[in-house]
C-alpha cells in the first residue's frame, strides 16, 4: 500500500505485480491506482543507487537513439515536436530535460533558443561533442537557475520520477510568468493498459514509476500552478525493429526479442496506441 503521490489520497487498489529484469536482475513491482484521482503508482526498489545504475551510460544505447540517420523514428519525432510547438505560436528560450543525446534540442534550435539537461554524463558529453548545448547532472538538484524559460519539455521522461510534484514545482520555478510546460505520459486510464496490465508494453518499472490519468494530471498541475490547457493521445514513429523486440519483450520472449531487435530493420512506422497523452500546461501562478 502507498499513497497517492498525485493526491494524496491513502485510498489506493492494487492494479498489477510484475517482476522487470533489469541489470539482469528481477525485481519485484507492485502497481497500485488512486480511488480518487486513478493515477498509478509502482511499489518496489527505487532507491537511488539502483537508479543510478539503471541510467548509467547504456541506458541511450537503445535501438532508438543509437544511429545517425536523419530519417530514423527519433529525428523524424524530434522534428514533428518542433513543429508541432511552433504551430503553437511557440517560441523563445527552451530547456528539455531528460535530453539524451540532444536530438529533440538539436532539431529544436530552429525554432528556439533550445538547451537540454541530462543525467548521463556521457550521452550528454556525446551531444557537446556535436555542438548541442546539453548540460548533465539532475536538474533537480540544480541551484543556478532564473526564471528565464518560456517552454520546458519532458519527452517520455516524467514518469520515471518518484515525486512528479517536485518535478512540476522545479520546472514552475524555472518558467516565466505565462511559460508552457510540456510532458508525454503513460496513461493508466486508457483501454490498452486496463486490458493489458503487466503486459502493457510501457509498464516498464523503475523505468516508468508514475502512470497517469486524464484527471491525475489536471490534479497535478493544480497543485504545481499550472492548469491543463491541451491533452492529445498523439501517435509516435518508432522503428520497426524496436516494435518487434517491444512486443515480445512484453511477453517475456527476451531472447527472441533481442534477436529481433537486431534482424528487423528500422525503418519508421506510426503508431498510436492511444496510451500516451502528450499534456500542455500553462503556469498560472
Ligand atoms: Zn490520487
Amino acid at each position: 500500500m502507498t499513497n497517492c503521490p498525485i493526491c494524496g489520497s491513502s485510498s489506493t487498489r492494487f492494479f498489477t505485480s510484475l517482476n522487470t529484469p533489469y541489470l539482469a536482475r528481477d525485481e519485484n513491482y507492485r502497481i497500485y491506482t488512486c480511488s480518487n484521482c486513478g493515477h498509478g503508482v509502482a511499489v518496489g526498489r527505487q532507491d537511488d543507487q539502483y537508479l543510478a545504475e539503471i541510467y548509467s551510460d547504456g541506458f541511450h544505447h537503445s535501438t532508438q537513439q543509437d544511429t545517425n540517420d536523419l530519417s530514423a523514428p527519433i529525428y523524424v519525432n524530434a522534428r514533428q515536436r518542433v513543429q508541432w510547438l511552433t504551430s503553437m505560436g511557440l517560441s523563445g528560450r527552451l530547456l528539455d530535460i531528460g535530453a539524451g543525446k540532444g536530438a529533440f534540442v538539436e532539431a529544436a534550435q530552429a525554432a528556439f533558443s533550445a538547451e537540454g539537461v541530462e543525467l548521463s554524463e556521457e550521452a550528454a558529453a556525446e551531444a557537446r561533442s556535436r555542438g548541442i548545448p546539453i548540460q548533465s547532472g539532475d536538474f533537480l538538484a540544480k541551484e543556478d537557475d532564473q526564471t528565464t524559460f518560456d517552454v520546458i519539455t519532458l519527452w517520455d521522461v516524467l514518469a520515471g520520477f518518484r515525486d512528479p510534484r517536485r518535478v512540476l514545482a522545479k520546472c514552475r520555478d524555472m518558467l516565466k510568468a505565462d511559460g508552457t510546460l510540456i510532458v508525454t505520459v503513460p496513461m493508466v486510464d486508457s483501454f490498452v493498459a486496463q486490458a493489458l496490465k503487466r503486459f502493457w508494453p510501457l509498464m516498464i518499472p523503475p523505468v516508468n514509476l508514475q502512470y497517469f490519468s486524464r484527471r491525475s494530471l489536471e490534479v497535478l498541475g493544480r497543485k504545481e500552478g499550472f492548469e491543463l490547457v491541451g491533452f492529445e493521445l498523439p501517435s509516435k514513429k518508432v522503428a520497426a525493429n524496436f516494435l518487434c523486440s517491444k512486443a515480445f519483450r512484453s511477453v517475456g520472449l527476451f531472447s527472441f526479442a533481442e534477436f529481433l531487435g537486431k534482424a528487423v530493420p528500422a525503418f519508421p512506422v506510426s503508431l498510436n496506441t492511444r496510451d500516451i497523452a502528450c499534456v500542455t500546461f500553462r503556469r498560472t501562478v
